[in-house]
């Protein structure tokens, strides 16, 4: 019976820090590796509210209001071709527990770095420049704790459990040979900082704004990181990219100037660092809880990220975890079938998000048409501000199939042309 104390995070972004704050708030001892220095660059800038709750629980939100990161109080969508935009406001559905109008819009290295600081004011033990290369498993195979690259050097370190928060490098998932790539998104972005972004064609400068692209499951982002600087980035299958032989900067003017919205916001741009690329990030492992580990974050389970889902998983992820976790170390069980109803939550809850997104780039134009609709937009905007823990049903969804059986058996049916390949079957 491993007798050791402590629980090894493997990975500190917003997954590995949120579980050792929660961890270190129930009095458990636990250390977190990062291979990187923070403050390090990071993808995923924009927050859905649901965030905002974590950030309470965990007694992070003053941090959040104190460092003045830009205020998220809605999103905006625009069409492919023609201009004008459809938006939401996050007022009009108050969330349970939220005491806020707004979520926030940031600089990963600021804030990733933030996080992680406030985990090891909790209580956390941090080493940063430490890369873990495998985690170790005992003779019940159970894990029993991580080999580190230390000065050269690999050093194995026990634990009574360990948690994957490695991000997409999923550590363990490749390990254990349980990553499966998603059968229908393939998806590629180019995406950099720029200064001079023209928002006032716009009257909410502080929403995410999403330009919908005239290619198949094509979108740009545009996000302010501070009122000067603003990311923006281009997504389309990556097939687009490969087909098109382009460098990464030709294919981001190239789709940069198919939107017109997009067009007229970036006629004056200037961009300010480098570009970035990224690949292959949808997939979920086949099992995210064993005996003696847990798999949390972007380490579970990657889904699109058009909804900006990402982090509200991570932190959900962290959340739930922790729940089962704090369990274990009460009654002393730490076996697979003790942990797995926390991989049931997130699967259900990671589902809706998968659904949603899927029903979404089946019809682009059935989006529009119910947050645009009395009868569904709240339960579209229920959906967007990232409530789909613990729900039994969600009817919006429903509707949606309902609403493309019709568009796909309705002969002459106006949005009959705007259906993709995607299967929702
Ligand atoms: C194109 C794109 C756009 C996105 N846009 C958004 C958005 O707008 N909003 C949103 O919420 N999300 C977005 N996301 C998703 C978001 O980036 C992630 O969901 C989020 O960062 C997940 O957090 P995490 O803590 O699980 O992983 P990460 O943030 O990736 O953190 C993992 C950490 O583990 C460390 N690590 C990795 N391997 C090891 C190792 N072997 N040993 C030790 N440490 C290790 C890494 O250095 C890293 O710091 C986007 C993603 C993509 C690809």
């Amino acid at each position: 019976m491993n007798q050791n104390d402590n629980v090894v995070i493997i990975g500190g972004g917003p997954a590995g820090s949120a579980l050792g704050c929660y961890l270190s708030k129930a009095g458990i001892k636990n250390t977190i590796f990062e291979s990187a220095i923070h403050p390090r660059e990071h993808v995923g800038e924009s927050m859905v509210m649901s965030s905002v709750r974590v950030f309470d629980e965990i007694g992070f939100l003053p941090v959040m209001e104190r460092e003045g990161f830009v205020r998220k109080y809605g999103a905006s969508w625009h069409p492919p071709v023609a201009k004008g935009e459809a938006d939401i406001a996050f007022h009009e559905f108050p969330q349970a527990d939220i005491n806020q109008d707004y979520t926030y819009h940031v600089d990963r290295k600021k804030f990733d770095l933030l996080l992680l600081k406030h985990a090891e004011s909790l209580g956390s033990k941090i080493y940063q420049g430490v890369q873990v290369t495998e985690v170790l498993f005992d003779e019940d195979k159970f894990a029993s704790g991580i080999r580190v690259k230390l000065a050269g050097q690999e050093v194995e370190i026990p634990a009574r459990m360990v948690v994957d928060a490695s991000g997409r490098s999923t550590l363990l998932g490749k390990q254990l040979k349980v990553k499966k790539n998603d059968p229908v998104f393939d998806q590629f972005a180019v995406h950099a900082w720029f200064e001079n972004v023209d928002k006032s064609q716009v009257d909410s400068s502080e929403y995410i704004h999403i330009y919908f692209l005239p290619v198949e499951r094509g979108w740009a982002w545009q996000i302010p990181i501070t009122h000067e600087i603003t990311s923006m980035g281009i997504v389309a299958e990556k097939e687009v990219f490969r087909t098109g032989k382009m460098t990464p900067e030709q294919y981001f003017n190239k789709y940069v100037a198919s939107n017109p919205d997009l067009a007229h916001a970036m006629r004056d741009a200037r961009r300010v660092n480098e570009f970035k690329m990224e690949g292959d990030y949808s997939y979920q492992m086949e099992t995210f809880a064993g005996n003696g580990f847990v798999m949390i974050g972007d380490a579970a389970r990657f889904v699109d990220p058009i909804f900006s889902s990402g982090v509200s998983v991570a932190l959900y992820s962290a959340k739930y975890s922790s729940d089962r976790i704090i369990e274990a170390f009460k009654t002393g069980d730490f076996s697979e079938a003790a942990l797995k109803p926390y991989e049931q939550k997130l699967r259900a809850g990671t589902a809706i998000w998968y659904e949603f997104i899927r029903l979404y780039y089946k019809l682009l134009p059935l989006f529009t048409h119910f947050i645009k609709s009395k009868e569904h937009r709240v339960e579209v905007l229920r959906l967007l501000q990232g409530e789909v823990f613990d729900r039994k049903e969600v009817p919006v969804l429903d509707a949606m199939r309902k609403f493309i059986k019709v568009v796909e058996t309705t002969p002459g049916h106006m949005f009959a042309g705007q259906l993709s390949s995607i299967p929702i079957d």
